[in-house]
């Protein structure tokens, strides 16, 4: 499998609106893999995680040909990775010559109910499913396998396990520590993920807990899933999601998280596993 983080940051990006604290000022001033957008990904080039405000931004960035993109998946209902009015562009009068397939776009309640409207409205183009939790789902030969989360119950967060031809991965961001759910998933895997994304939003304060990680509790969680036979030495470890008032630029996050054999994702990285 193939993943490319278009966007790396918290809600308010880095350097953020307005704010003038260092890890924004050091981010004006070295740009590069300082500067980080709203949270999404793209998987093998086919499945869009997340359609945040920073959307148009990355499809442009990253070249991506959105005329022949048939899946997003949602994470949650939160204003930095769904922003219902900007899925709308894909309606008559806004899209033209769009191609003959809907686009199917994946999402727990509350976001299913907007984009149901969608698919109410022009069938031809949308198509809305509404996943539940412990209700397995595939897209085409990727299995996903997903659990409400530890972050916003009104937001309907889910974190994804995902499976296809034996390749496996854990996509974890807006993530307090595991709930009782992904807990009996790590533990009912019997073999370790491929790859493991989780959320960094407290970057290097400390003991985030509920609602997102920082890096010493993102650090404790890959702890337990080694503990549980989840994760190996071969599983590739990765933060995302950071905000700037966590305290740590890139640099420092780096620095910070090598020594447990963490990578620091940044806005473009492209892994394969
Ligand atoms: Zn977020
Ligand atoms: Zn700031
Ligand atoms: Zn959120």
């Amino acid at each position: 499998m193939k993943l490319k983080y278009f966007g790396t940051a918290a809600a308010e990006g880095i350097p953020a609106y307005f704010c003038d604290c260092p890890v924004c000022r050091y981010a004006q001033k070295v740009k590069g893999k300082e500067i980080r957008t709203r949270a999404q990904a793209l998987l093998d080039d086919k499945i869009l995680l997340d359609f945040g405000p920073d959307t148009l931004e990355h499809f442009i960035k990253y070249d991506v040909k959105s005329q022949d993109l048939k899946y997003v998946v949602i994470t949650h209902n939160h204003e930095d990775h769904y922003v219902f009015n900007e899925l709308r562009y894909r309606r008559p009068g806004f899209a033209s010559g769009v191609k003959d397939h809907v686009l199917t776009i994946y999402a727990t309640k509350p976001a299913y109910d907007e984009v149901k409207t969608l698919e109410e409205q022009w069938p031809d183009r949308y198509k809305a499913i509404e996943v539940r939790e412990n209700e397995p789902f595939f897209i085409e030969d990727y299995e996903f396998f997903f659990f409400i989360f530890n972050h916003d119950e009104n937001a309907g967060s889910v974190i994804y396990f995902i499976d296809r031809n034996g390749k496996s991965m854990l996509y974890a961001h807006d993530t307090g520590v595991f709930t009782d759910g992904a807990k009996a998933r790590a533990e009912a895997l019997g073999k370790p993920l491929d790859y493991v994304s989780l959320d960094c939003t407290g970057a290097l304060l400390s003991d985030w807990r509920r609602g997102h990680l920082s890096l010493d509790t993102a650090v404790e969680t890959a702890e337990y899933l080694k503990s549980v036979g989840a994760v190996s030495e071969k599983t590739k470890l990765v933060i995302s999601h950071f905000s700037h008032n966590g305290k740590g630029t890139h640099e420092d996050l780096c620095k910070a998280a090598e020594e447990y054999g963490i990578e620091v994702a940044f806005d473009g990285m492209e892994v394969e596993f």
